[in-house]
């Protein structure tokens, strides 16, 4: 019978001082860490998770940020993404393309009239 890799079964088997019982549930844990079923799930996730969080972000006209939260994170990611506040696009100087506030007359960087 196959040895799984949980709890109960590594427990037992380190208290033991039987090496070959410990060895083969050290090879069980390994053939659970590299089965490649795991991987798929654990990309496919988190290419998921990307992909939700890019959609909040351009909601939020915030993509990269969210998009990062979500890669990051997961869902914790979208819920901090959907928390935050919409991200406002602040008005660009036509001079000098730095971001200067709306109810300026002049920009703060390059002294142009706005
Ligand atoms: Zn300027």
């Amino acid at each position: 019978m196959p040895l799984n890799c949980d709890v109960a079964t590594l427990l037992h088997a380190l208290q033991s001082d039987d090496p070959d019982a410990q060895m083969q549930v050290l090879d069980a844990c390994f053939a659970t860490l590299t089965d490649p079923t795991l991987w798929y799930w654990l990309i496919g996730f988190t290419v998921v998770s990307a992909l939700v969080g890019a959609l909040i972000g351009k909601y939020k006209q915030a993509v990269v940020r969210d998009t990062l939260l979500g890669l990051a994170l997961g869902p914790i990611g979208w819920g901090i993404s959907l928390l935050l506040p919409k991200a406002v696009r602040k008005p660009r100087c036509r001079t000098c393309g730095k971001p200067v506030d709306a109810g300026d007359r002049h920009c703060r960087h390059c002294g142009a009239a706005l």
